[in-house]
């Protein structure tokens, strides 16, 4: 691949390179196994099950009490009842 920016991608944009995700939110957790984006660290531990080095992977995030919502740049798999983050948001994202 060569496209190595999306112009249209917010100042703030964090992108996988790996995968080409991106997403806005310094909080955020992207997973480099499934490439699943979190909205904090505690959401993104809850899909990963099994021990680590031995049987560590990725569970559907929506059979561990993780809830999607869309987001400008995909799905962000949150903490039931979260506004989103644990601390405000300091950066003007909005949606
Ligand atoms: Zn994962
Ligand atoms: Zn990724």
């Amino acid at each position: 691949m060569t496209d190595t920016q999306n112009p249209q991608l917010p100042p703030n944009a964090i992108r996988h390179p790996e995968c080409g995700q991106w997403w806005t939110g310094a909080t955020r957790a992207h997973c480099p196994a499934c490439h699943r984006t979190f909205s904090v660290d505690s959401a993104a531990d809850k899909h990963r099950r099994g021990a680590h080095g031995v049987n560590r992977h990725c569970v559907d995030p929506s059979t561990v009490g993780l809830v999607p919502v869309d987001k400008s740049y995909g799905v962000l798999w949150q903490n039931p009842g979260s506004d989103g983050d644990i601390w405000p948001a300091r950066n003007g994202e909005s949606a």
